[in-house]
């Protein structure tokens, strides 16, 4: 069974494109657009933020729009950390000239993803 909900982008009814115009002759509007909700399928997941965007630039107005709000539901007080090995140069040569790059390694550790 797949169904809609309407794009949570503050200003997606604002836009002039054909596929908004609703209504009748003479009382037409620009209405927000549907998203369509795959829930029957298997890939569909309702965490992904764009099952309630029409667009990445509706998506950002939410976002920017909610800034504030979003960021209160989690608050980031304290730095997160990944575990590395010591880096490494390697350089790798070529018949036209070598390069060198560091090589950073995570340790692997369930504790860290997340
Ligand atoms: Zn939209």
């Amino acid at each position: 069974m797949s169904s809609h909900v309407w794009c949570h982008g503050p200003k997606c009814h604002t836009y002039s494109t054909q596929d908004r115009v609703r209504g009748s002759k003479g009382s037409k509007v620009l209405r927000t657009r549907k998203v369509k909700q795959n829930t029957d399928r298997s890939w569909y997941n309702p965490n992904n933020f764009y099952n309630y965007f029409c667009s990445q630039g509706c998506y950002n107005e939410f976002a920017n729009k909610n800034a504030q709000r979003i960021i209160a539901l989690d608050p980031r007080t304290e730095p997160l950390e990944t575990p590395i090995q010591d880096p490494k140069k390697e350089t790798t040569e070529h018949q036209w000239g070598s390069y060198t790059r560091t090589v950073i390694n995570k340790i692997d550790n369930e504790s860290n993803v997340g």
